[in-house]
């Protein structure tokens, strides 16, 4: 990594970073000054109405307040995306400073930034202890494209699964992350990239004007398109004219950072339900989507209970290959996962499920897997993500060459799949899909409790 893409390696205060600016606003200074202490309190972010509600009862907000109290912090937390009470305009100066006394509302430290050659952008987070014995640290990463953005979110610190060609697998699982830290990931985001209402100001104007070009773009190609790219053009231009109405930064989330998702079932949902709220974030669930390994009992429940749109990391055709890929093949073997993602609700043509397919050289990137794999998602509204394997320190994984990868995409165009090949995205600054694994280890159970009696 060249110094340059390293532009911000010291511990940022978040408010500074937030606002882009060299200098904090006179509350912000205070918080600062002691944010040890600000970190300890309870957090505002990541709780439910009702639990918003809950936490206003007992610093004694009287019950006919609480729903329209609660409705304004809705807003000013998810809408204009302030992390300090002292900028809740519209509320008492006494209330703020009630709520100030009581909770905290303030962004996870961004221990590092850094920037690729390509625009993407990754953070490294810096959360609490809590039980792991010391502060964890996460990585999320921020892929802009022409027409769209997307903001590639972790759900745990670690990974309990062992993926042979993940980097993530590497690392033992940490812990999970909470609720209030998986949409913290987005909160960051969206403060850094000026992605609030409020920050907007020029980047929203670009943004606007970009995804108007993109239109325009999108149009002239359509007309000589043959009928199977109609449907992905059609969602590309849906993408630009989102990002033209609204100026978004941020217009996909994926949950595809660290850590297996729906081993973090409950945080998960509770943090995607507030990042589609419509009075909040508002980001739509389709632009929402989810990737598993393939723990099949929680695909079903996030199609009952959620309802994002859904990823299989399958990676392989058969049952053998799939158990040394991806071990939690072997507790939920290929033809329950092909069961799961049939029964998958509100799948179709226009909301199918991505196959994500990292290609690895002589290993799961022949003719014959291709033909399979397209034998395997029959009757599957399905779309197919090949993933030129992304190598990191210590594997023994090569990427497929080029030539295989496009035979094998080919195939699988000619029998009606869409499958794009990903362009690698921040390779540079290891931010690619497999990539990411942070520093926090593990500690041994009598190491934590060591540290935390003192
Ligand atoms: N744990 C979830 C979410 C991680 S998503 C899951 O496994 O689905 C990250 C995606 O990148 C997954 O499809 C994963 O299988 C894939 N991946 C992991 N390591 C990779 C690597 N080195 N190169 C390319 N893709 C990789
Ligand atoms: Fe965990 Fe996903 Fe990596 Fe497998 S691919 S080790 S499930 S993060």
């Amino acid at each position: 990594m060249s110094d340059e893409l390293f532009f911000a390696a010291a511990a940022i205060e978040p408010g500074a970073a937030a606002k882009g600016a060299g200098f904090l606003k006179p509350f912000e200074a205070a918080a600062a000054g002691h944010n040890v202490a600000e970190r300890d309190k309870p957090s505002l972010i990541g709780r439910t109405r009702e639990e918003l509600a809950q936490a206003l009862t007992v610093i004694g907000v009287p019950q006919q307040q609480r729903k329209m109290r609660v409705a304004q912090l809705w807003h000013w937390l998810y809408v204009r995306g302030v992390s300090s009470f002292a900028d809740m305009s519209n509320l008492s100066r006494e209330f703020r400073a009630l709520l100030a006394q009581h909770f905290t509302i303030i962004r996870p430290e961004i221990a590092a930034e850094q920037l690729s050659t390509d625009g993407t952008r990754k953070w490294l987070l810096r959360f609490p202890a809590r039980g792991a014995g010391r502060p964890v640290e996460v990585e999320t990463v921020y892929i802009p494209e022409e027409g769209r953005g997307t903001l590639c979110v972790s759900s745990q610190v670690g990974c309990t699964l062992t993926c042979s060609f993940c980097h993530t697998g590497t690392q033992r699982l940490v812990r999970n992350l909470t609720a209030e830290e998986i949409l913290a990931q987005f909160l960051v985001a969206k403060d850094c990239l000026g992605d609030f209402a409020d920050q907007e100001g020029l980047n929203g104007v670009r943004a606007r004007r970009e995804g108007i070009a993109k239109i325009r773009t999108l149009a002239e190609r359509r007309a000589q398109m043959p009928a199977a790219a109609l449907a992905d053009a059609a969602e590309e231009s849906e993408k630009a004219i989102l990002l033209a109405a609204t100026g978004r930064k941020i217009t996909n989330i994926v949950m595809m950072g660290m850590g297996e998702p729906l081993y973090n079932f409950e945080a998960v949902k509770k943090a995607l339900l507030i990042a589609s709220d419509g009075e909040g974030l508002s980001l739509s669930r389709r632009r929402i989507t989810l990737s598993t390994s393939g723990v099949v009992p929680g695909i079903y429940r996030i199609g009952a209970e959620l309802g994002v749109m859904l990823a299989i990391s399958l990676h392989a055709v058969n049952d053998e290959l799939r158990n040394m890929l991806v071990p939690i093949n072997k507790k939920y073997p290929l033809a329950e996962l092909m069961a799961a993602c049939r029964n998958y609700p509100g799948v179709s043509n226009a909301r199918r499920i991505t196959f994500e397919y990292v290609m690895l050289r002589d290993v799961n990137d022949s003719v014959a897997d291709a033909k399979k794999l397209v034998q395997l998602l029959k009757g599957i509204p399905a779309k197919i993500n090949l993933i030129p394997f992304n190598p990191w320190p210590g594997t023994n994984y090569q990427c497929s060459d080029w030539r295989q990868i496009e035979l094998f995409a080919d195939i699988l165009n000619k029998a009606g799949y869409s499958s794009p090949i990903r362009a690698p995205r921040g390779r540079d600054i290891m931010a690619a899909c497999g990539q990411l694994k942070s520093a926090s280890e593990r500690l041994k159970k009598a190491e934590r409790e060591a540290l935390e009696e003192r």
